[in-house]
């Protein structure tokens, strides 16, 4: 396996580009935006600097994965040589439906067709294809070339070979793949939700503030970040529409989305992405400054 094809130049298409690069494979990065495909070398390319302060990777090899990446606005000539395709494209499942179709005319026979969604199901994507036992499901982490997990979804048709060619080629990337099956949230998001909602849920209440809510899972359960302030780094409509797969999936209330959330999305109030969530972004993500709406203390 040596050709890949990365479709969707955004946050996740173009660390997927990057990490295979990186590797020795060779990427055709497509995204039917231009603009989207520059901004996503760019950040390649200020990503890869990055690894070099490091002392991670010299200037050539900088050179070398810049060079393997040849970037495409149309999938059939991005395609057309492919064993691996992996669409990152915008989380909608109308256009996933119609990006896999086109992958399934023109992708060679032979070829893996990877989906890195974060909710939609494996199985329904691979249902509007000819081929689905080379359907399915690659969901790396953000951002991709730091995160170590590659949560690998086999629908319902998926074959056993396929997933093993998945799983050898996550680990030759240095990731490590954790294989699941295909229900809604798979395991990550179906784990990770229910708390960021409880979370929301608890200062909706009035149990207690931002702050008080995420140093308590910070210092508590020495998670990294709290969930309020990973929920604004993910998106918060990304958060209430993986809630809506759960809920709708499974049928059960305990997935119903907090009003808060919805309230909030609907603002406009997104996280990071538009500056303002839980926290206020006026001087990047790594300042954390709660929000004007939540800064009385809850519980005082
Ligand atoms: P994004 O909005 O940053 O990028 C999506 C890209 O897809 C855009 O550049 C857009 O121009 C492109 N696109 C839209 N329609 C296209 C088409 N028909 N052909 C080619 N390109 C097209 O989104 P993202 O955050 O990178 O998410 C991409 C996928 O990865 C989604 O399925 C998402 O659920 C999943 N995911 C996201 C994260 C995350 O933290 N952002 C984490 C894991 C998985």
């Amino acid at each position: 396996m040596q050709n890949i094809s990365v479709i969707g130049a955004g946050t996740m298409g173009n660390g997927i580009a990057h990490v295979f690069a990186q590797k020795g494979f060779t990427v055709s990065l497509i995204d039917t935006s231009s603009h989207q495909l520059e901004k996503a070398l760019k950040t390649i390319a200020l990503n890869l600097d990055r690894q070099i302060a490091k002392g991670a990777l010299t200037e050539d090899d900088k050179k070398s994965t810049l060079h393997a990446i040849t970037t495409y606005t149309e999938i059939p000539a991005g395609v057309s040589k492919a064993d691996l395709i992996v669409e990152a494209a915008t989380e909608n499942t109308e256009l996933k439906l119609s990006i896999f179709r086109q992958l399934d005319e023109h992708a060679p026979m032979g070829c893996i067709l990877a989906s890195n969604t974060s909710s939609i199901s494996i199985t329904k994507i691979a249902s509007v294809t000819r081929r689905p036992a080379a359907v399915i499901g690659l969901h790396f982490m953000n951002p991709v070339p730091v995160m170590k997990l590659v949560e690998v979804i086999n629908g319902y048709a998926t074959d056993a070979s396929v997933t093993r060619q998945v799983v050898t080629l996550a680990e030759k990337l240095g990731k490590t793949p954790c294989v699941v099956n295909d229900y809604p949230g798979f395991i990550a998001n179906r784990i990770l939700m229910p708390m960021i909602n409880e979370a929301i849920y608890s200062l909706y209440e009035g149990v207690a503030g931002v702050n008080e809510i995420d140093t308590i899972m910070k210092l508590g359960m020495a998670h990294p970040m709290g969930p309020l302030q990973l929920a604004d780094f993910i998106g918060l409509d990304v958060c209430l529409s993986i809630l809506h797969v759960l809920h709708d999936g499974f049928g059960n209330p305990k997935y119903a989305p907090c009003p808060l959330l919805t309230n909030m999305v609907t603002a406009g109030y997104l996280g990071i992405k538009s500056g303002e969530g839980f926290y206020k972004y006026t001087h990047g993500s790594k300042d954390l400054v709660v929000s004007a709406r939540f800064t009385e203390s809850a519980a005082l």
